[in-house]
């Protein structure tokens, strides 16, 4: 396992329902009260539940009969007690309920993983292939043979699917039809159709699962975000792939822009007459920054490696003073600063993680990033920017796809409620 957010409250980024209306008060109630047990330190009790949520003894009884029938939270095993009375039980987040199913496809890898309701990794793989050369149908039924195995090792430790989330590195509109993913060489590619031959993806039977597609950088942030207890609640988060994505946190929500497509910082121009990109344009970042272009200019392009095998590589070689390695790395950061520094500017932000392929870079990426961002950026010189590596790496995006399932739950268990037989 790894992974385990720090569940703050009700969790940040999905609001519980309201304001509270006559008919909502019981979803309010369920929603504040497991929200208040994923958010404990130590299984709390009913009286203590009611103490911390001002509910009554008898309400919060009632709204945990429900969630112990719905089988979101369990009982956990009683704790002694010094004095007289009976032992008291603890209630803690079930760990055979429902879970997220978090996929990704990117040009070298697919990827799947499971999360539970406390937000740990119980099962996650991954299979390194280019898929530039494969038609989307044929990525889609690869990407279902991880997900039906997925499925199956959710099955075995009692787990229920209960959504799925897709990361693509590209644009997706709301149907999650996938607009421009240049780096796969997908325009205008059906996703959810190409998914319907497919029960593993979208079959209601075992409780698997209706299928959310979003961008990969979007949800590796939601990844970050639920990392860990020292996250900020506004941030950049850069994704270094084969292509480059951000995903902008701004007060703990994700900044999706207006249509949906914020975050194409691998697309900003570092050089507008440099080298030709993918898009059409010239002197992307990408065409600089991006994991191709780092490995080239580090006399790694022609080693026929996987890409986590040549970063690997590319890291070994820096840590040995290999001169092409840093100065590859040298230039891909002070590029990756000079577009860093234009996002920080606009929006105001105090921190900066190196996700994706970047993490294991950061060593060598952080002080050119650094760099161009403090001579570039207007308050750096009284107030610093951070730049630090991702807590999650190269698994974000589909453990943000997996987590922002189980969120969605935590928020609204009355929904999860409802739609038990
Ligand atoms: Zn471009």
């Amino acid at each position: 396992m790894i992974g385990l957010w720090q569940c703050q409250g009700v969790p940040r980024s999905d609001a519980p329902p309201g304001p509270v209306r006559q008919g909502s008060l019981r979803e309010w109630n369920l929603a504040v009260v497991l929200g208040r047990i994923a958010a404990a330190d130590r299984p709390p009790s009913r009286a203590e539940l009611a103490a911390r949520t001002g509910l009554t003894r008898a309400t919060v009884s009632a709204v945990v009969e429900d969630l112990l029938a719905g089988g979101l939270v369990r009982e956990a095993e009683p704790t002694p007690r010094t004095g007289a009375g009976r032992p008291s039980r603890g209630l803690v987040l079930a760990a055979d309920g429902p879970a997220g199913l978090g996929l990704e496809v990117n040009v070298d890898y697919l990827a799947a993983c499971v999360v539970d309701l406390a937000g740990r990794v119980r099962h996650h793989s991954v299979l390194r292939a280019d898929l530039r050369p494969v038609s989307p149908a044929e990525a889609v039924a690869r990407l279902a043979d991880l997900a039906a195995h997925a499925r199956a090792e959710a099955a075995r430790e009692g787990l229920t699917l209960a959504g799925a989330a897709l990361a693509v590195p590209g644009l997706v509109d709301d149907a999650g039809l996938v607009r421009l993913a240049p780096n796969l060489g997908w325009r205008d590619v059906p996703v959810p159709a190409l998914l319907a031959g497919h029960p593993p993806l979208t079959a209601h039977v075992d409780g698997v699962p209706p299928l959310v597609v979003d961008n990969e950088a979007n949800l590796a942030a939601l990844g970050e975000l639920h990392a860990g207890p020292a996250v900020p609640a506004s941030f950049l988060h850069v994704s270094g792939e084969v292509g480059i994505g951000a995903g902008i946190v701004l007060d703990g929500s994700l900044f999706r822009g207006a249509r949906g497509w914020s975050g194409e910082i691998g697309h900003v121009p570092v050089r507008p007459d440099g080298r030709p990109c993918r898009c059409g344009a010239r002197g992307c970042l990408e065409t600089y920054a991006g994991q191709e272009a780092i490995l080239a200019a580090a006399g790694l392009a022609g080693a026929d490696l996987p890409a986590d095998t040549a970063t690997t590589r590319l890291a070994e070689l820096a840590g040995a003073g290999d001169p092409a390695a840093l100065h590859a790395l040298a230039d891909a950061g002070t590029a990756l600063g000079v577009a860093v520094a234009g996002v920080v500017n606009l929006l105001d932000l105090d921190t900066v993680v190196l996700g994706g392929g970047y993490a294991p870079l950061a060593p060598w990426l952080r002080p050119p990033v650094l760099a161009e961002v403090s001579r570039r950026v207007l308050t750096a010189a009284w107030s610093p920017v951070t730049v630090r590596p991702a807590a999650l790496g190269g698994a974000a995006a589909a453990v943000g796809g997996a987590g922002s399932v189980v969120r969605r739950i935590l928020a609204r268990p009355a929904g999860w409620l409802t739609r038990q037989p």
